[in-house]
């Protein structure tokens, strides 16, 4: 049997996948090479992304709802931060999977396979599928090795949650903020906090979520969203319409590592997750438009893609949470007290020159921090 063969493989037709094939697929230069995106069935996650940039962007027909005002609340605190002339946005991911593959079908240079693969051979340039193999010029791929998830220099704590979009009667939320973290639910030791994204005055996603090293059961979310609609929004009545719960590993394991001349790690396997934040959506816009450019340039599709300098200071973070998890709720509270919120998503987006980063790493200041960045640099 004869091997299909296209000029670029896309294993994976997840977020980072579709991103990326999306924007192949609208680039003339790309015109006319034969682009396969591979997974196993395309099912559309219970998800929601959420992001910032500044004014209008690329995914605004199929944002949910945005916000310019967003809060930290603790016990002591209730912090309240203008992102001018940044907006927080949310898309949903049946809107953006509809969309995208709504597009890819269409498109003449994009064959949507349903298929599993379970290897890439860089020397042969060719990919074992269940129902075939694969050959291209070069394979983006989407499969996270799994050694990150065993020991080594690197450090690894789960952003993991479960959330409801609940409806209520009577409005019960004001439609105008987010809250990004709020600490009143505590969960023993741990760093640990409710994040609420109201759609409108009776309509909300709210999610009790942990960076911790370890997982826990589902048992214990539904206690605690309970407890903050009841004790905190004093809310008893309310209709739940979906849940979204979900595990993103916080690493700074070098997944780049991987990628070689004729392999580039994409998203989640890509390191292309924020290492001390979960956040990915944008970060992976981003990452497909300097791929772009790379190829465009003549330049190796792999540079650049990765800044160690951030993922020194991401390891730092996660080392220290990874081994006093119960400083969180401090961490966070001096980092949206101390830092102006411009700063903070620079500074997440790695635009913060060498000056600024460290400024924002002092404001954290801890003994702690002390130690990690020893641990982590020697
Ligand atoms: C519930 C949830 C909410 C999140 N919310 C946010 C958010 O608000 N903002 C943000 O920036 N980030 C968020 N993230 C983090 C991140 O953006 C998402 O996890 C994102 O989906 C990662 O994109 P990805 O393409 O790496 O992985 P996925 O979207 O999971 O896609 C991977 C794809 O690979 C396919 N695949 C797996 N194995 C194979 C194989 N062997 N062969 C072929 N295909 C295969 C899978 O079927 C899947 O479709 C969230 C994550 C979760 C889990």
């Amino acid at each position: 049997m004869q091997v299909p063969t296209y000029f670029y493989v896309i294993v994976g037709g997840g977020m980072a996948g579709l991103q990326l094939a999306r924007q192949l697929s609208r680039d003339i230069f790309f015109k006319g090479k034969k682009i396969a995106v591979i997974d196993p069935d395309f099912e559309i996650p219970s998800k929601t992304w959420c992001f910032w940039e500044e004014d209008a962007g690329k995914w605004d027909n199929l944002t949910t709802t945005s916000w310019k005002t967003g809060r930290f609340v603790t016990p002591q605190l209730n912090h309240k931060f203008n992102l001018d002339p940044y907006l927080y946005k949310m898309i949903k991911a049946s809107d953006f999977y509809t969309d995208v593959l709504r597009e890819l079908k269409r498109s003449e240079d994009i064959i949507l396979i349903k298929d599993s693969i379970s290897k890439i051979d860089p020397v042969t340039r060719s990919a074992e599928g269940k129902k075939t193999n694969y050959t291209a010029t070069h394979f983006f791929d989407s499969r996270p090795n799994p050694a990150y998830l065993g020991e080594g220099k690197h450090n690894l704590i789960y952003q993991h949650f479960k959330g409801w979009e609940i409806e209520t009667e009577k409005a019960a939320f004001e439609p105008s903020e987010f809250i990004m973290m709020d600490y009143r639910i505590p969960y023993q030791n741990a760093t640990a906090f409710t994040y609420v994204l109201p759609i409108s005055s009776n309509r909300a996603l709210v999610e009790y979520t942990f960076f911790t090293p370890f997982l826990t059961e589902d048992s214990v979310y539904e206690k605690k969203l309970k407890e903050y609609l009841n004790r905190i929004l004093k809310i008893s009545d309310y209709k739940i319409s979906t849940t979204e719960a979900g595990i993103i590993p916080m690493t700074d394991y070098p997944f780049e590592e991987e990628n070689c001349p004729q392999i580039t790690k994409i998203g989640t396997g890509g390191g292309w997750v924020k290492a001390s934040s979960g956040y990915s959506f944008k970060n992976t816009e981003k990452k497909v438009a300097a791929i772009i450019e790379n190829i465009k340039h003549g330049r190796e599709i792999n540079h650049k893609l990765i800044d160690k300098k951030f993922r020194k200071y991401d390891g730092i973070f996660l080392d220290v949470l990874q081994r006093n998890n119960k400083l969180g709720e401090k961490i966070f509270t001096k980092f949206y007290t101390k830092n102006e919120p411009t700063d903070i998503f620079r500074f997440l987006d790695e635009e913060t020159s060498s000056s600024e980063s460290l400024k924002i790493m002092f404001s954290l200041f801890n003994f702690e921090f002390i130690k990690s960045f020893f641990r982590k640099t020697f």
